[in-house]
This record gives structure tokens, C-alpha cells and sequence, in this order.
């Protein structure tokens, strides 16, 4: 496949990259390169002559369909986004820019696309199970989940979701889109959940978890997830949704018991053991969904997808590259990663 993708310098979007390449696809990867990029996640096949770098921001339209007509991709598979619940409370605007207006201009470039006669050409639109809200004790989230976004990220990525139907249901550019639950490993910037508890129990700081640390995710490998992406961007039936899930319900506690537990056992010398003598709770985020959990039915009937990493020996391998590869987190930190105390993020200055 010619694939078009955007956001390739973040966390899922650079594992989708390095296993397109490797698997002899030909890639453009355009990216802003915001705070949550690093080209260092693609140092593994940038140089390949399949792949090509483009820094450009999705918003701008008349780039976009420049690089549309150039490249002529066979699939966008589009990921850039702002994507951290916390900043999106923090300042909403980014969130709006990139999320919708980003989406509309890149779907406005592939509808003159098809429009000047590109063949087998399909849009991929990559989002989140956040669209659905939140869920009780029990239930699960399906294609057909009403939505119900609660945060101004969630709210941004559905506003993209319909933008993303309304194109291929009124000008005819053909739209597939997936909804993924919560993704974990290697290269995922160190303000989300996993690395802030790694990084701090490694230096024996306070481990902050929201509220009593009850809100369950549903979490996935992100080299599953991109699996499963580069399955869709082949396979799936246009005009169709697919829920992307790991069946791996946790609550935050259960989880970073399990991060604490497995650093235990890889640093038997640390001072800081045991880690879960760390945890702290921090005040709870506001709109903060209780549930989540995904039927991931579907794209394993249909497209012959399931998870292959289950979360314990996924977030082993993960605790284990975080540990390897210290000098990947701390060159982002001395670059100043912008921390607040919401974030309960502790920066080591
Ligand atoms: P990320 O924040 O790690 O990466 C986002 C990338 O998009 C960055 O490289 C950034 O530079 C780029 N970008 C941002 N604004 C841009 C713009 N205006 N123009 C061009 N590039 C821009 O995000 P991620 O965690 O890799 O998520 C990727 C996608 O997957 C997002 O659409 C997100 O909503 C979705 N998603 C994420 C998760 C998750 O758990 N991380 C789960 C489900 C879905």
C-alpha cells in the first residue's frame, strides 16, 4: 500500500509506521511535530527508501492536498491528534484546531482527491473508545454504543468521527474508522499514565493516582493496536466502524500494583522497594469516566484480529524498555516537558 500517515512521530502513529515499513509498504508520514512528537521513535527505518518525512500541520489545507496529489496514497490512516485528556481540561483550543478542524481540512483534501479520480483509495480514521463516555459496573461499548463524550479531548475526537461519516455519506470519500481502547508501550510520552508511574516508583518519588484509582481502561498493546490498524486499512468494509479492544479490563490501582510488582522483581536492590509503598492519591480528574471496556467482536469475526500480548507480559516487556531506554525519557525531560500539578506529574528538577 501507498499510506498516508499522519501523526507518525507520536506514540501509535510511530508503530504504525515502523510496521508498515517493515513490512514493505510505502510510507509519508506528515507530522506538526508538537511537544508529544520524537523522530527518535523512527530512527529504526527513516532510513528506508520507502519512507519520507513531511513536517507540516494538517490544518493547512492547500499542503494537504498538495501532498495528496503527489503522493497519491491508496490510504490515509489518519492519527495526528491532540491526544491527552488532562491538557484538553488544561486548554481546550489545540484539541479543537487539530482534532476537528485538522480532520476537516485532510478530509476536504482526500474528497478532491477522489474527486479527480483517484481509484481503491480509502480514508482511515483513527479514534478512541472515549467517544462512548462512560460505562457502569457493567456493559460494554460496541460500534453501535450511542456517543457520549464527556471531556473536551473526547469531545473533539466524535466531532472528527462524524466529520469523518458525513464526508463518505454526502461527497462519496471512502471512510473507514476505528475506535481503540486504551494503548500502552514502548515510546509513549512520559505524561501519560504508565510512564509517570514508571519513571517515578524508578526514582523513589510519590506515584500519583487520580481519585481512589477505581476507573477501570481497557487496555491494549500498541503493537496490537497498530496490527490491527494496518489490518483495517486493507481489509475493512467502507463505510463501517470497528471498536478496537484488548480485553484487559483494570483499574488504575490494579494496574500500577502490577507496574510496582514487576519493578520489584527487576530491581531487587532498588531502596525504593517495595514501589507501591509510592502510591499517592491526588485529587480526582474533573469529568473523569468511570468504566470503560470494549466488544472488540467484530474486527475478530470479521477481519480475523484479536490481541496478542496479554497485559502482564505486555506491560513486563514495557516496564523492561522503559528501563533500558532511559536516555529516550530523559533527553524529553531536559527538553522541559510541561508538567502540572494536575497531571500529578512530578518533573525531576
Ligand atoms: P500522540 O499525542 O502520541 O501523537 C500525536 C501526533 O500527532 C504527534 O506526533 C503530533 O506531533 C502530531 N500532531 C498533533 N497535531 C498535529 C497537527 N496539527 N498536524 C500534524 N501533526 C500533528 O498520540 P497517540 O497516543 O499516538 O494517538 C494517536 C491517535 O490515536 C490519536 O488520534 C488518538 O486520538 C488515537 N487514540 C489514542 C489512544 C491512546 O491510548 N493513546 C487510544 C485510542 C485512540
Amino acid at each position: 500500500m501507498r499510506l498516508l500517515v499522519t501523526g507518525g512521530a507520536g506514540f501509535i502513529g510511530s508503530a504504525v509506521v515502523r510496521k508498515a515499513i517493515t513490512e514493505g509498504h510505502d510510507v509519508l508520514n506528515i507530522d506538526k511535530l508538537t511537544y508529544a512528537a520524537n523522530l527518535e521513535n523512527l530512527t529504526a527505518i527513516d532510513k528506508s527508501p520507502n519512507y519520507k518525512f513531511e513536517q507540516q500541520d494538517i490544518c493547512d489545507s492547500d499542503a494537504m492536498r498538495t501532498l495528496f496529489a503527489e503522493f497519491k496514497p491508496d490510504t490515509v490512516m489518519h492519527l495526528a491528534a491532540e491526544s491527552h485528556v488532562d491538557r484538553s481540561i488544561d486548554g481546550p483550543k489545540d484539541f479543537i484546531e487539530t482534532n476537528i478542524n485538522g480532520t476537516f481540512s485532510l478530509l476536504e483534501a482526500a474528497r478532491a482527491y477522489v474527486d479527480s479520480g483517484a481509484k481503491n483509495f480509502r480514508f482511515h480514521h483513527i479514534s478512541t473508545d472515549e467517544v462512548y463516555g462512560t460505562l457502569g459496573p457493567t456493559g460494554e461499548f460496541t460500534e453501535e454504543s450511542p456517543y457520549q463524550p464527556n471531556s473536551p479531548y473526547s469531545a473533539s475526537k466524535a466531532s472528527s468521527d462524524m466529520l469523518a461519516r458525513a464526508w463518505g455519506e454526502t461527497f462519496n470519500v471512502p471512510v473507514v474508522v476505528t475506535n481503540c481502547s486504551n494503548n500502552y508501550g514502548p515510546y509513549q510520552f512520559p505524561e501519560k499514565l504508565i510512564p509517570v508511574v514508571i519513571i517515578a516508583a524508578l526514582e523513589g518519588r510519590d506515584i500519583p493516582i487520580y481519585g481512589k484509582g477505581d476507573n477501570v481502561r481497557d487496555w491494549l498493546h500498541v503493537e496490537d493496536h497498530a496490527e490491527a490498524l494496518l489490518l483495517v486499512a486493507e481489509k475493512g468494509v467502507i463505510g463501517e466502524t470497528y471498536n478496537i479492544g484488548g480485553r484487559a479490563e483494570r483499574s488504575n490501582i490494579e494496574l500500577v500494583r502490577m507496574i510496582c510488582s514487576i519493578l520489584d522483581d527487576a530491581l531487587p536492590n532498588s531502596t525504593h522497594r517495595p514501589h507501591d509503598s509510592l502510591i499517592k492519591f491526588v485529587k480526582d480528574r474533573p469529568g473523569h469516566d468511570a468504566r470503560y471496556a470494549v466488544n472488540c467482536d467484530k474486527i475478530e469475526k470479521e477481519l480475523g484480529w484479536s490481541p496478542s500480548l496479554n497485559v502482564e507480559a505486555g506491560m513486563k516487556q514495557t516496564v523492561a524498555w522503559y528501563l533500558e531506554n532511559q536516555d529516550w525519557w530523559e533527553k524529553l525531560r531536559a527538553g522541559g516537558l510541561d508538567v502540572s500539578a494536575r497531571r500529578g506529574l512530578a518533573d525531576k528538577k
